[in-house]
């Protein structure tokens, strides 16, 4: 029994992520920013939707929240410290607490950067991490609201969960990520095998994710970067690439 995650395609280059509990068959979707293509991709999976999870505020991760709940009934999680501008919420969290999911438990993880309010879920059952913008496959999220220090912080907190884990993020941005990371990086093997397994599945029309986090331990270089100033520098040249 266990946790699975399947992305859905939803606007240009958005994931909402389909979560079932195995054991139960409880079935959560994370970011449900377009209602249309998450309705069908509910209804596709058995049409039951026990929750609806945000990581945080954007339009291009919360627009399709009302018409989803409408269409199934479903409380919706999101972090305490957003409220204010989030869809109204049946259970406002907070780091460290417990998200249920039939038996699967989640995890709320506070990963501050991109937003001020900005959560991670893990579902150590499954090994499913929920990054949001934080976490990007081979990149991460822009410091909209945070300073480098906190969103260093905050990868740091994903990078010490156990290297199977699934890094379910909420954008299609890994090719673009990679010729960034192949700029930067150019000597690493273990980043050019990862670029060539993303060509593939991008040739073939597959998203590129989830990704393994043990694989982004070796090729990503925000998660590579030594320390909090060399992740600043990193973060404000690829800002500019
Ligand atoms: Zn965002």
């Amino acid at each position: 029994m266990s946790v699975t995650a399947t992305p859905v395609p939803i606007l240009k280059d958005n994931y909402a992520w389909l979560l079932r509990d195995s054991g139960s068959g409880a079935t959560a979707i994370v970011d449900p920013a377009d209602a249309d293509p998450v309705i069908e991709a509910i209804e596709k999976a058995g049409g039951r939707l026990d929750m609806i999870l945000l990581t945080h505020h954007h339009a291009d991760h919360i627009a399709g929240v009302d018409a989803v709940r409408a269409r199934f009934g479903c409380p919706v999680v999101g972090a305490a410290a957003d409220m204010h501008r989030l869809p109204r919420l049946d259970q406002a969290v907070k780091e460290g607490d417990t998200v249920r999911l039939g038996e699967g438990a989640g995890t709320v993880i506070d990963t501050p950067g991109h937003t001020r309010g900005q959560i991670n879920f893990f579902f150590a059952d499954g090994a499913v991490l929920l990054s949001g913008d934080t976490l990007f496959s081979l990149g991460c999220g822009r410091l909209i609201e945070g300073t480098a220090r906190e969103m260093y912080a905050s990868l740091r907190k994903l990078a010490v969960l156990p290297p199977e884990t699934l890094v379910c993020c909420g954008h299609e941005y890994t090719e673009s990520n990679a010729r960034f990371a192949l700029a930067v990086d150019p000597d690493n093997a273990a980043l050019h095998a990862f670029v060539g397994k993303v060509e593939q599945l991008r040739a073939a029309g597959q998203p590129s994710v989830p990704s393994v986090l043990a694989d982004e331990l070796d090729a990503n270089p925000f998660l590579t970067a030594p320390d909090a100033a060399s992740f600043a520098a990193l973060r404000a040249k690829k800002d500019k690439f």
